[in-house]
């Protein structure tokens, strides 16, 4: 088959957060399976790390926004794995210092921007007369596109038969905007209504997508069935539901070559399972740079998350007393919302022998902490998927999650008696529940034989992308199969 990914960010030429990791590492993988793959992204200041292997392809590309035409141009570059990525080119709204927003918030024209970006894509697909059987959409960003090839680009013979699957990384993030906006989409107002593009008075790109696409998933058996609720539906359960019946949950891999402790050289010292002693080294040299005390035996927690309420981070504070009573040493990564960094600033005066924060993106950093601590926390409140506790459990660290959405799917608790189970999980969204996961850790970390089995298990899992994609692939084949869905 043909596929064409479509995203806002892909790593590793762009990224904030899981969504990059996923369309940098599934695109190969679907590839590795027989298929041709490209994919289309738009040309942000990061992608010059591409410099001279990126080619300019298609100059002057006419892409109407509300009837005004711009023009766009498009890159490429061949990976020589096989994928083909082209990047949508239009400095006015890709070259800025963040993928979204500042600090201070959203950019005010996203919905211009990523109107355009999906045309854009569109009018490419046209121009370079690609034959596509399915177009993978990720995200509000490219939650568009499937309503326009059932509206404005329904007869045209460059989209017959073409296919559509839509992919929720993250329901929280809808693409909503006011109906000023929604001119600039072309779209007609008979779109604008609660059975369409409108919710709660404004247009949301990401109702599009989940109402018009052939087929919906999401990145977890969990999570599609949590998002279906009223607690974590978004006001958008009911469109869900709606659509249960291709609303299909598909765990994410991550990339094992490019998360692997015996080849990374982000760490100090590399490691497999069959030489873990030098593990110790990694976390020997995280104390020091951390200026923490430097001890094997008191237990390094890391917490590599962004800092907004998703990611559990207000029980984080409200449990920071307990945690540091019970005696382990935490190292933050992170960035998010600003009332976060202060607080943490602040906390690290308390206790500066026991927690240090870096209010920074850095993925080598980040690497070192997977690489280093004993345990990672991940206390989210709701988490599609969740990446960072299979990427800590490839560096022999056990994840203390709560147990929702893909952290539920992914860890196990362990039963000390029995031996199995890969990490500590609690239920209740509270730091009392959070607390008692860091002191049932804390206990199993001082039983040496006990902890070597724990770590085993999480070697034992496979989180790479094999079973995932081989799913996609069945998602694919079947949604190409099926004859074109009729909206009611
Ligand atoms: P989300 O996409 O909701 O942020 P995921 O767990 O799916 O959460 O993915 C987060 C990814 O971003 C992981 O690869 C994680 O290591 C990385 N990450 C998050 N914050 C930082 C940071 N401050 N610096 C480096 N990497 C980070």
């Amino acid at each position: 088959m043909n596929i064409i990914f479509v995203a806002s960010e892909m790593a590793p030429f762009s990224k904030t957060g899981g969504l990059a990791d996923v369309t940098g590492s599934l695109p190969s993988e679907i590839h590795a399976l027989g298929h041709n793959v490209i994919t289309f992204s738009p040309r942000y200041s990061s992608v010059d790390i591409l410099d001279k292997r990126l080619r300019l392809t298609v100059k002057n590309l006419p892409v109407s926004l509300g009837g005004v035409y711009e023009s766009a141009n498009l890159y490429q570059f061949d990976d020589k794995s096989g994928v083909l990525h082209y990047f949508v080119d239009y400095p006015d709204f890709f070259c800025r210092d963040g993928l979204y927003g500042t600090p201070h918030g959203d950019y005010p024209d996203n919905d211009q921007r990523f109107i355009f970006f999906q045309r854009a894509v569109l009018e490419a697909i046209k121009a370079l007369k690609i034959k596509a059987d399915v177009i993978h959409c990720h995200d509000w960003q490219a939650g568009l596109i499937p309503v326009y090839l059932k509206t404005l680009y329904a007869k045209d013979p460059a989209f017959k038969n073409v296919k559509t699957i839509f992919t929720i990384h993250n329901l929280g993030y809808q693409g909503n905007f006011p109906p000023d906006s929604f001119p600039s989409t072309g779209f007609g107002w008979d779109l604008f209504r609660l059975e369409r593009l409108e919710f709660y008075g404004k247009f949301s790109f990401l109702k599009g997508g989940i109402v018009y696409a052939d087929a919906v998933t999401t990145v977890s058996p969990s999570y599609a069935r949590e998002i279906q609720s009223k607690e974590y539906g978004c006001g958008l359960e009911g469109v869900l539901a709606n659509r249960k019946d291709t609303l299909i949950g598909i765990t994410n891999g991550i990339d094992y070559k490019v998360w692997n402790p015996s080849t990374d050289r982000d760490l100090i010292a590399r490691f497999s399972r069959r030489n873990l002693a030098k593990k110790a080294v990694n976390k020997k040299e995280l104390q020091k740079e951390n200026r923490l005390n430097i001890d094997p035996e008191i237990p390094l927690v890391g917490l590599v998350s962004r800092l907004v309420d998703q990611k559990g981070i207000d029980i984080v504070v409200a449990a920071f007393d307990e945690m540091m009573a019970a005696g382990i040493q935490v190292i933050l990564l992170g960035t998010g919302e600003e009332r976060y960094h202060q607080l943490f600033r602040d906390i690290a005066k308390q206790y500066r022998s026991q927690f240090s924060p870096h209010i920074v993106f850095d993925a080598k950093m980040a690497k070192r902490i997977y690489g280093g601590c004993d345990a990672v926390l991940i206390p989210s409140y709701y988490e599609p998927c969740g990446l960072a506790q299979m990427i800590s459990l490839r560096y022999a660290t056990i994840p203390i999650v709560r147990a929702i959405g893909g952290l539920a799917d992914t860890i196990k608790e362990f039963d000390p008696v029995k031996g199995l189970g890969n990490g500590f999980r609690f239920e209740d969204y509270t730091a009392r529940a959070l607390v008692s996961a860091v002191k049932r850790f804390v206990q199993t970390f001082k039983d040496k034989n006990l902890w070597q089995k724990l770590v085993q298990n999480g070697l034992d899992c496979d989180f790479s992308w094999k079973a995932s994609a081989k799913k996609y692939e069945t998602v694919y084949a079947q949604t190409k199969r099926q004859e074109v869905r009729n909206l009611k």
